[in-house]
């Protein structure tokens, strides 16, 4: 039975990583014990050492479950590349390849084999699978099995029955970046974990900054343009909402002279792959794409992300924004909505009818689902506190109570007045009661305000106590509105009449405590480039003090060889090193082969290969310094 010790040997010796990071290191001790785990950890926690460690050190081949057949073809590049003996299986290969690699594995040539859920149904790979010693299966983006997930998948409902087919039954480790308790629930039932242990953690990046902007639409993009052209050097990634916004965002961009490129579902496979191809080459340093893209992109360097528009969920805004510092190193997640991007969303959620397979009921309770989630999204740009307790706490990860307080966000850093809107509050809270939930956002506003429409007269609402109560502008109640519902004290359904009712938190605002402020945006007038108010200094990813300037000249070689070694081999720069791996070697310059071992992000096989060219880079370097 290998120990815990072995499994730090391991990673170590192949990852170059000294330490576990915490929910590796449970996640790992149980599964080398043989026990079920579902790790619920963002992107670019490290979910994939969690199998990929107990992989090499355990007796047999973890058999891994991946959605993505792209995502296999990077993932077992970067094992290679660490020495570790990954294979996969899948429909880019030949029945022929795939045969040798069946037989392969049988003799043991493998630690780690990948292979997509379609090919648990397959007879001959059943056949093989139960031939082979299989200590561990991992399932990884887990919540595709369910249906209240974001990307439900029907091939996941067959991993259950594949696993309890199993002549041995192996340990399963769950893991996925986006879990509400339903999720949860769903994966272990229909996986039919067994007393799993759970961890839910590492949902704090603290290098990624966040940013909120609320901006009329027609402005977005100079904004965006402005971002990338002050960071010449950084990759970046800007999301949109829809395929039009991603070609006239990327046509601005390139006019502007920033190298950006786009993917969208609308594109030809070979256009799709080769500006992906692109991006992560360094190529084209912006990626202007729909959530059509990035799963299974796991490039290391991306320093920031924006939003175009505001995406529906909370869920899928922190996966996308995300993307930016997987290597640790600081990077920027600037959110941009306007008032149209929230109906956008709306609309999209009343007229989705994806799953034909859902009854009736089904589909209204996944729509209900939808719009809380919706609501929790539009909270976050309305939000007064600090951004990251936020999303924090939106995943279960705080507590309630306290005031925390990041001071690496754009609320922290004091970029908005708060207004107090509490008046207004109550006063909706009190028309919306009175008009008992039967009518829109916009009569309850024309209501409060007194407005003196054929409609309010037809239905007699000049007579109600709430008719003229209020003296502020439309804009500003429905403002209240959109507040109050992202708070749960009101709830908004846009069907065919979308009406506006009580929430579950209704009676809180008839409290005597209650208070709500608002956020009113001042962009304050900043130096190109900066996305945050404040603490914007460590733009452009070059977060070395003027002490040591000479490291980011260092850093700048370092880049320029990574880059030509990474063409010279095919594969993408940062599967060579990555950027925190760079950023250390500038830090400590090794000179031997043992010091270059200490460098952050180098193992064995790394040193072997790379050693030799660095350490004569940075020797040159300091010569002519
Ligand atoms: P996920 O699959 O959760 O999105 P990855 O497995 O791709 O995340 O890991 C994200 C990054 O973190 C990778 O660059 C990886 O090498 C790095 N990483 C993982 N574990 C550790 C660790 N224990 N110490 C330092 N870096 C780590
Ligand atoms: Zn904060």
């Amino acid at each position: 039975m290998p120990t815990m010790n072995d499994a730090a040997a391991a990673l170590k010796r192949h990852f170059g990583y000294d330490d576990f990071r915490p929910g590796q290191r449970m996640l790992v001790e149980a599964v080398l014990d043989g026990r079920d785990v579902l790790g619920v950890m963002p992107t670019g926690a490290g979910k994939s050492i969690c199998y990929q460690v107990p992989g090499v050190v355990l007796d047999g081949m973890t058999l891994v479950i991946s959605p993505l057949v792209s995502l296999m073809g990077d993932q077992v590049r970067s094992l290679l590349e660490a020495g570790v003996r990954g294979a996969y299986l899948n429909s880019s290969l030949t029945p022929g390849q795939q045969a040798t690699v069946m037989r392969r594995a049988l003799d043991g040539a493998y630690d780690v084999m990948y292979v997509a859920p379609e090919r648990l149904e397959d007879p001959r790979f059943v056949e093989f699978a139960h031939k082979a010693t299989i200590p561990l299966l991992a399932v990884d983006e887990a919540h595709c099995v369910s249906q209240w997930g974001q990307d439900f998948r029907p091939s996941y409902l067959g991993i259950g029955t594949f696993i309890e087919g199993m002549p041995a039954r192996p340990a399963v480790a769950a893991l996925t970046a986006t879990a509400t308790e339903k999720v949860r629930a769903d994966i272990v039932r229909l996986l039919g974990l067994r007393a799993p242990l759970e961890v839910v953690t590492g949902f704090d990046r603290p290098n990624l900054s966040f940013a909120v902007e609320r901006l009329e639409p027609k402005r977005k993009i100079a904004r965006i343009a402005d971002l990338a052209l002050g960071r010449p050097a950084d990759s970046g990634i800007v999301y949109c909402s829809t395929r039009k916004d991603v070609e006239r965002v990327c046509d601005a961009l390139a006019a502007a002279g920033v190298a950006a490129t786009r993917y969208h579902a609308g594109l030809s496979t070979a256009e799709r792959k080769a500006n992906q191809r692109a991006f992560i080459a360094d190529d084209a340093l912006v990626m202007v794409a729909t959530n059509a893209f990035g799963m299974g992109i796991d490039k290391s360097n991306v320093r920031y992300v924006v939003h175009h528009n505001m995406p529906g969920s909370i869920e899928a805004y922190y996966q996308e924004a995300g993307r930016a510092g997987r290597d640790g190193e600081p990077a920027e997640c600037l959110l941009l909505w306007s008032d149209g991007d929230i109906s956008t969303c709306r609309f999209f959620i009343e007229q989705e009818s994806e799953n034909e397979e859902l009854t009736p009921e089904e589909a209204e309770g996944v729509r209900a689902t939808r719009r809380r989630m919706l609501e929790s999204m539009v909270g976050y740009c309305y939000t007064t506190g600090c951004l990251r307790d936020y999303i924090l706490r939106y995943f279960g990860e705080r507590d309630e109570g306290g005031s925390p307080f990041c001071g690496n966000c754009s609320n922290c850093a004091g970029g908005f007045a708060a207004v107090d809107v509490t008046d207004e509050a109550r006063a909706v809270m009190r028309c919306v009661h009175e008009l008992r939930g039967r009518f829109g956002k916009g009569m309850v506003v024309d209501v409060l305000r007194g407005a003196n429409t054929e409609r309010i007269r037809s239905l007699g609402l000049e007579g109600a106590r709430s008719y003229g109560a209020v003296d502020a502008s439309a804009a500003l109640l429905k403002e209240v509105v959109e507040l109050l519902a992202a708070e749960g004290y009101l709830v908004i359904t846009e069907g065919t009449y979308p009406t506006v009712g009580l929430g579950p938190r209704g009676r809180e605002a008839a409290c005597e405590d209650f208070s709500l402020a608002m956020k009113q945006t001042r962009r304050l007038k900043k130096p190109r480039g900066a996305v945050l108010a404040e603490g914007a200094g460590k733009a452009s990813g070059h977060v070395f003090g003027a002490a040591s300037s000479g490291d980011a000249a260092l850093f700048e070689r370092l880049r320029v060889l990574r880059k030509s070694i990474a063409d010279s081999i095919g594969k993408p720069p940062y599967v060579v090193f990555s950027d925190a791996t760079l950023r250390d070697m500038c830090a400590k310059r090794p000179a031997t082969d043992e010091e270059f071992l200490e460098v952050s992000g180098v193992g064995a096989t790394k040193l072997k290969r790379y050693g030799e060219g660095f350490m004569s880079e940075i020797r040159a370097f300091e010569q002519e310094m």
